[in-house]
């Protein structure tokens, strides 16, 4: 069995950003060399996401209102998180977007549905943080 890791860097200039990391996932399928296996994609901080879903504009501001009204980034007093930092609504953000995905990866590819995309979701940006890409298989 083949074995792949590498950890992608990112620095959103925003506090929250979704960013389509698709291009740079099937890049490290194609350094891996794997053919039929798993590929795993997880986020490597409490406050930040790796989720699939489509890459359409309207619903990245959706998500970002919806996100907004489950757990509102303002006060920063309403939560007992934020004594020393300011990011408790960040941590909230990225439970309930998830910290990893799995795609099978076959004959080559990345094994995906339609319209299906890999995103990073950053809830906490303006510094720099990763994502884990682990690829087994043959
Ligand atoms: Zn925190």
């Amino acid at each position: 069995m083949k074995s792949y890791r590498k950890e992608l860097w990112f620095e959103t200039p925003h506090r929250r950003d979704f960013i389509n990391i698709t291009p740079q996932v099937e890049q490290c399928l194609s350094e891996s060399g794997i053919r039929e296996g798993l590929c795993l994609v997880n986020a490597m901080h409490i406050t930040a996401s790796v989720f699939i879903n489509d890459d359409e504009s309207g619903l990245h501001q959706d998500f970002e209102t919806w996100l907004e009204k489950l757990a509102p980034e303002k006060p920063y007093s309403q939560y007992r998180h934020n004594g020393f930092e300011d990011n408790a609504d960040a941590h909230l953000k990225r439970t309930i977007m998830g910290r990893e995905v799995v795609v099978a990866v076959t004959n080559g590819q990345l094994d995906f549905g339609p319209w299906e995309q890999i995103f990073y979701g950053e809830f906490d940006g303006k510094r720099k943080k990763r994502v884990l890409v682990k690829i087994i298989g043959e």
